[in-house]
């Protein structure tokens, strides 16, 4: 197995550093609001890659955190914590706004067929973790005080950058342009930070420093190594983490334990929306449920993840989301008109086999495991082996294909057809496809992308 590690910008043999079992840290979401397609992509990453490991025979034991404190609206330590803002935003209390958003992540986890984490983790669960942490790093010579919190002092750490690319130990000494408030480098982050005089915050904590609450980096550090261990397999999460939130894990892990922590750091691409970033002001901030509100299966999106390579930037439209949809649907229609019949022969020296393991196994390049299977799909190999094995690539796609609701191969066709006609303004014709579509038990549904087949 080979992955792309940020930690070298180059792709690894992995090499675990247990024989059958893998340590694997995921950085989860911070929840204060609903988590957008973007977010969740590097959900479908970290279930891909948990699941081509166990595909391997390890068995992996994921960790996701669930950053329910200290994550400030901009990232470094500026701003208002994500949180409390979020609470001012709902008139809710910081916990109910944590339980809520929590639980609408699990579902949409679910709905795309993300195998739960064996461990979830909650930063406000190990607040004591954290300031043991810090205190490791203080007694180390890491830290300094300011008049809002602990902060670690970049300069002092020797490997401090070692994940961007290009990173310029000048940067240290910050630019005119950023404001450092109290810190000695822009680089500089907080540890802890302390409850503002006269403010009282729903979250906060008494510590060696003063009552507040920790500083966003910390809490994967210290979760990481009370689940994990110091040292670690893997450790994911989205490209955006690399120069802040794993850079600083990282200086944190080394400052505290002298390592690196995690041996294979892979981050997954951004998701753009028609080429933009997305953003709640845009109108582009796009949600599970927005895609089911337009007649979309979860798993239509997890299939368009799986076109593109999860470092590649993906751009979504809702065309391509179309396309995922009718490949996705066809799969499953083909599917469901194979036999029925149970195939027991396992999967040694299977070549289509080989070939998808040695797709996902070289830095999960799942658009060539799509099309190994499109080839499987469209061979002449016995009904019932092709089953089995279509099966079998799908516990790792994740895409649903042996799930009920199908609709009939010759229903789907009468339906793009239908689309055809009312794309050419053939209203006839479309009416009279609509009848024979009904003749056969099926309702189709108009949708703003496209449409949509219910049973009757
Ligand atoms: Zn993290």
């Amino acid at each position: 197995m080979e992955f792309y590690n940020t930690l070298g910008r180059s792709k690894q043999e992995f090499k675990p550093i247990k024989e059958k079992e893998v340590g694997f840290y995921a950085c989860g979401p911070t929840v204060y609001h609903y988590a957008h397609i973007g977010n969740l992509r590097s959900y479908i990453f970290m279930d891909l890659l948990n699941k081509t490991l166990e595909l391997n025979g390890f068995k992996v034991n994921l960790v996701m955190n669930i950053t329910d404190v200290g994550h400030l609206t901009d990232d470094a330590d500026d701003g208002e914590d994500k949180m409390e803002k979020g609470a001012r935003r709902e008139k809710k209390t910081v916990w109910d706004i944590a339980d809520y958003y929590t639980d609408a992540f699990m579902d949409d986890i679910k709905k795309l067929n993300i195998k739960k984490p064996g461990v979830i983790c909650k930063a406000t669960d190990h607040i004591d973790d954290q300031i043991n942490m810090v205190k490791e790093i203080e007694a180390k010579g890491f830290t300094y005080k300011t008049s809002d919190g602990v902060y670690f002092d970049t300069s002092r750490l020797k490997e401090y950058g070692e994940l961007m690319p290009n990173f310029n130990p000048g940067d240290l000494e910050g630019g005119k342009r950023v404001s450092l408030g109290d810190k000695k480098h822009v680089t500089d982050f907080a540890l802890w930070k302390f409850s503002k005089p006269g403010e009282k915050r729903q979250m906060e904590w008494d510590s060696p420093w003063g009552r507040g609450f920790p500083g966003w980096h910390i809490e994967c550090t210290a979760m990481g190594c009370a689940f994990l261990g110091k040292k670690f397999d893997i450790h994911t999460g989205g490209i955006d983490h690399i120069t802040v939130h794993h850079t600083n894990e990282l200086a944190q892990a080394r400052a505290s334990f002298g390592d690196k922590h995690a041996n294979y750091w892979l981050h997954n691409g951004h998701v753009l929306v028609n080429n933009e970033k997305m953003a709640k002001s845009s109108g582009k901030f796009i949600k599970i449920s927005d895609l089911e509100g337009k007649g979309f299966s979860p798993l239509d999106y997890r299939y368009l993840t799986l076109q593109t390579h999860y470092r590649k930037r993906l751009n979504f439209t809702w065309e391509s989301l179309e396309s995922a949809r009718s490949a996705r649907l066809k799969l499953k229609n083909k599917l469901s008109g194979l036999k029925q019949e149970v195939y027991e022969g396992g999967v040694s020296n299977n070549e289509y086999y080989d070939s998808f393991l040695s797709a996902l196994n070289d830095d999960l390049n799942t658009s060539k495991a799509l099309a190994v299977l499109q080839e499987l799909i469209d061979s002449s190999i016995e009904g019932s082996v092709k089953k089995f094995l279509v099966l079998e690539f799908d516990k790792v796609l994740g895409l649903g294909l042996g799930e009920e609701d199908v609709v009939p191969e010759d229903v789907y066709e009468l339906g793009l057809k239908r689309e055809k006609a009312r794309e050419l303004k053939n209203y006839e014709e479309s009416d009279k496809l609509r009848k024979e579509i009904r003749k056969l038990g099926f309702e189709i549904l108009d949708k703003k992308e496209g449409f949509e087949i219910k049973k009757l």
